[in-house]
């Protein structure tokens, strides 16, 4: 998606460090990861702080994925949504993924205050409906929130005052949650990086690994390969998220990366901004192929949706966003869209996380299905406990059944493709 980077909000707006130069050479450590999104990083930090030392392999720089490019919306929770974890897993494990994506929230504020990352963090979240039938839907939500999870920070926000709070007519009602909210995910990423190599962490960026030899015993090295170099260790995490493409065919087979899109206006000033979003929560409505909304510092909406699961750029995302932020907010029809850009979602078949081990001493995380600003940094935790010998919160996670994509290889992006015509059917019903 290089062609709408140039028009990257986040690119054009932050200050990275200076380049982390690639892998050279042979470079020996106790872990290789393979990935500098929040999986990665958080993984990395978490290792060195329990003295392990790290060496992290970015294939292009740190937050090139998901994790740099995000709508920056921090969710509690699970893609897949609670009660589809507990059909799949059964109550107890379902409940302990809970409390684990319940900890990650906290987590995320703990690393951005320990390590003073400045990425505009701001509380609030609006989950909102698009028809009168959501209403039940949310509000049955929050009660089983409150009820069966003690989760208090979300409340049922009725009609009249999601109008006032939403400058909007597309919505019904929605849900609340005090406790989620947006950041700056570029700013959040690099934060991260910048905290781990304080930390010791040892980042080559410009290293793409190609090709990874996985030590089938718990007694043998990892080595991963890049152009110049090679890192060789006892442990290996893989991270590459929607961007690992074939590296690791048994794991590219339960992922289908989706492109998403998003696009920033021009700046509005402060009244006309926040007379869109009056409490400056971030916004995402309750379709499947969703809209997602929030206002940045200076005061631009930053507007993400549309989807590809064709897999190319197939249209002028700026022009198809602005359109869509007009159809929701009809007030910013002269609003110019000032940048556009997309990336890549991983998505498993039933939206719930991915991860495990490929050999005893090979990690992977992936299939954060477009929900994975909160997720990767506990989940990043849970590998650094698992590798220092307590698995028992990361193995909860192999208890998800993943399938396969259906129609291999060849015929997995055309099957999407239906799949999602009839989501998107299903949303318009
Ligand atoms: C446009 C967009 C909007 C989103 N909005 C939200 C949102 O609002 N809220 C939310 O919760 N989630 C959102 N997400 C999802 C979220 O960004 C991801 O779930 C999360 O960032 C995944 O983090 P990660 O560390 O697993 O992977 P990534 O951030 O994708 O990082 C993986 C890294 O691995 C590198 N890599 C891949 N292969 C190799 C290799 N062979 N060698 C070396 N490096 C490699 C990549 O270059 C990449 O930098 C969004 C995603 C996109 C694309």
């Amino acid at each position: 998606m290089s062609d709408v980077d140039s028009r990257n909000y986040y690119l054009a707006t932050a200050r990275p460090p200076p380049p982390h130069a690639p892998l050279a050479g042979q470079v020996r450590a106790d872990v290789c990861i393979v990935g500098g999104g929040i999986a990665g990083l958080s993984a990395a930090l978490h290792l060195v702080e329990r003295g392990f030392t790290v060496a992290l392999l970015e294939a292009k720089q740190l937050g090139f994925g998901g994790s740099g490019r995000s709508g920056g919306q921090t969710i509690f929770g699970y893609a897949s949504g609670q009660e589809k974890l507990k059909k799949i897993v059964g109550e107890g494990p379902a409940r302990q993924m809970w409390d684990i994506a319940v900890e990650g929230m906290k987590l995320q504020q703990e690393l951005i205050a320990r390590h003073g990352i400045p990425c505009d963090y701001v509380a609030g979240h609006l989950h909102v409906g698009v028809k009168p039938r959501h209403d039940a839907e949310l509000a049955a939500e929050v009660e089983t929130l409150h009820e069966e999870y003690g989760y208090r920070s979300v409340r049922h926000v009725g009609h009249d005052e999601l109008r006032a709070l939403v400058a909007s007519e597309r919505y019904t009602t929605g849900l609340y949650d005090a406790a989620s909210g947006h950041l700056n995910p570029y700013k959040y990423t690099l934060g991260l990086g910048a905290a781990a190599a304080r930390a010791g962490v040892r980042i080559f960026e410009n290293s793409r690994v190609t090709k990874l030899d996985i030590a089938r015993d718990a007694s043998g090295d990892h080595v991963a390969h890049a152009a110049n170099g090679t890192v060789r260790a006892r442990y290996l995490l893989v991270a590459g998220g929607a961007l690992l493409g074939r590296l690791v065919p048994a794991l590219a087979r339960k992922l289908m990366a989706v492109g998403t899109y998003i696009a920033t206006t021009e700046v509005l000033g402060e009244r006309r901004a926040a007379s869109l979003i009056t409490n400056n929560a971030a916004v995402a409505d309750i379709n499947w192929v969703l809209d997602y909304f929030r206002l940045t510092p200076e005061y631009r909406l930053l507007f993400g949706g549309r989807v590809s699961y064709s897999g190319v750029d197939p249209f002028d995302s700026a022009r198809v966003l602005g359109a869509r932020i007009v159809r929701v907010f009809p007030q910013l029809a002269d609003a110019k869209i000032e940048y556009a850009w997309g990336g890549f979602v991983d998505i498993t078949p039933n939206r719930a996380p991915h991860f495990g081990r490929l050999a005893p001493n090979a990690y992977f995380l992936q299939g954060f299905s477009g929900h994975g600003m909160v997720l990767t940094g506990i989940a990043g935790k849970l590998v650094a406990e698992a590798m220092a010998g307590s698995a028992e919160r990361f193995d909860v996670f192999a208890r998800i059944p993943h399938r396969d994509f259906p129609g291999g290889a060849l015929f997995r992006r055309p099957a999407l493709v239906l799949a999602m015509l009839w989501f998107r059917l299903k949303d318009l019903l």
